[in-house]
């Protein structure tokens, strides 16, 4: 059992963003340095340019991304999903799903710290403008604490300043990814009149993502976000967790101490407090405000330099881990949602692999009985439904397969453009005496550009013999 727990139990009693009036608690994180720092900042640095850049990326003219909910048409690599797809796409959402809950299983909350949005424009752009517009943390309080004067007003209005202009540009490519970067730039290059709707929508999104950022900013994760909240649920003990050593810690002691007791190596600097964006004493345990950001790691690191201790007291590890001095362990859990996301990523695999260009849909026409044509020959009448999902034009012919008759397309021939849905109707005739049954399986071969496609089944209704 930690020294914390059995002494000092205090903390379980308050939230690191609230203070003991009941309000709110502006945290002042102290800024991070070292080499998780420096890791995380370059894996941002990479996913904010991607963020930026695809938008941008086109492939023979169309997009190579687009999240487009409002259409509900999605490209992702190039290839087209629309609303047929849905199955395909709703499997694809639940495969990511598992795939973090494997992943929070076993390296605890590693998304929010290295991934999540949130995280990395917080303390990776809007953090970091305010270090530079504002100095480091205590300068930071004594400027919240100071008389408000020309300097104080000019440092803030230019963060806000800055903070607005970056949650524009935010709000604009999200925008891009949702309704393509061609419309974007109709909605900033045409009139405002034209584009109502786009125009309220930027800023909209300006105004939510100055909010996040300015004010809110790591509520979203304590009380706000649904993964934050589920960490109760998908951690357990073996799960590797940014944790301290209490071990090898406690008891703690500050340094001039040292000499003279039997301390642990942690000498209460309160450094790891500091650096923590969320507030929190990580040495109380893992809690769920620790989003993983890494800071506590990279500050402790820089004091066991110092006092010349092996790095590693607060490390990536799990409680089972720092209890047992064991390795990391494959727990059933782990077993489970691995077993479960294999078979996902099989169906997933195979669906996506015979998935096909286009969909084709014909049933007899519904209410319709047989018709008596003059030649000798009997008809049914069916619906067609064909829907594209490329860029290309798409041809479609049909041929019924192993029968002697005939298929008439009603109006005009299939030529499909691109991403188009075409409803039409279809006449098939067969010779009265080829029809052997009331209800005869009928088999249609889809051809496009000469090439058979696809072989729809579908029945024939005939007179009585
Ligand atoms: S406890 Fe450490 S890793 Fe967790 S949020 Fe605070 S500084 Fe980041
Ligand atoms: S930074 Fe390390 S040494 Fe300092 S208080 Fe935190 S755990 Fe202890």
């Amino acid at each position: 059992m930690s020294a914390q727990e059995t002494e000092d139990v205090t903390f379980r009693d308050t939230i690191s963003i609230v203070n003991k009036e009941g309000g709110r608690k502006w945290i002042y994180p102290k800024s991070p340095n070292g080499r998780f720092t420096i890791a995380r900042t370059i894996v941002s640095t990479l996913l904010v340019g991607f963020l930026f850049a695809m938008p941008f990326i086109k492939v023979k003219g169309h997009p190579y991304f687009l999240l487009n909910i409002l259409e509900r048409k999605f490209i992702i690599f190039g290839t087209v999903f629309v609303p047929q797809d849905f199955y395909l796409f709703g499997l694809i959402m639940i495969t990511l799903f598992v795939s973090l809950f494997l992943v929070t299983a076993v390296f605890g909350r590693i998304f929010c710290g290295w991934v999540c949005p949130q995280t990395i424009f917080l303390e990776m752009v809007f953090r970091k403008i305010e270090y530079i517009i504002e100095g480091d943390y205590l300068r930071q309080i004594a400027l919240a604490n100071s008389e408000w004067n020309l300097s104080k007003t000019l440092k803030k209005g230019l963060k806000y300043l800055i903070f607005f202009i970056v949650s524009f540009l935010i709000a604009n490519i999200f925008l891009a990814w949702i309704i393509g970067i061609d419309n974007l730039w109709k909605i900033i290059n045409e009139p405002v009149s034209q584009h109502l709707t786009g125009f309220i929508s930027i800023l909209a999104f300006t105004g939510i993502f100055y909010f996040v950022f300015a004010w809110f900013r790591e509520q979203a994760c304590i009380l706000v976000c649904p993964y934050g909240r589920l960490q109760s649920v998908l951690l357990d003990k073996n799960s590797v967790v940014i944790a301290y050593d209490y071990i090898r810690g406690e008891p703690r002691g500050k340094l001039k101490n040292k000499k003279n007791e039997n301390l642990g190596d942690c000498i209460d600097c309160k450094l790891c407090v500091n650096v923590c964006p969320t507030g929190i004493d990580i040495r109380n345990g893992t809690q769920l405000e620790c989003v993983n950001c890494t800071a506590c790691i990279d500050a402790c690191d820089s004091i066991m330099d110092k006092v010349s201790r092996p790095r590693g007291l607060i490390r990536y590890d799990s409680m089972e881990g720092i209890a047992t001095k064991t390795g990391f362990k494959i727990t059933p859990r782990v077993i489970g949602y691995s077993s479960v996301l294999a078979v996902l990523l099989i169906l997933v695999t195979y669906l996506f692999v015979s998935r096909k260009d286009f969909d084709v849909n014909i049933l007899r026409t519904p209410g319709m009985l047989f018709q008596n044509q003059p030649d000798n020959k009997v008809s049914n009448m069916y619906n067609l439904k064909v829907s594209n999902k490329t860029f290309d034009e798409v041809p479609l012919d049909f041929k019924l397969q192993g029968v002697e008759g005939e298929i008439k397309i009603i109006e005009h021939e299939v030529n499909l453009k691109p991403l188009e849905i075409h409803e039409g109707t279809l006449l098939i005739s067969l010779p009265k005496e080829k029809i052997k049954l009331t209800n005869t399986p009928l088999k249609i071969e889809v051809y496009s550009d000469g090439k058979l496609t696809d072989v729809i089944s579908t029945s024939f209704l005939g007179p009585q013999n």
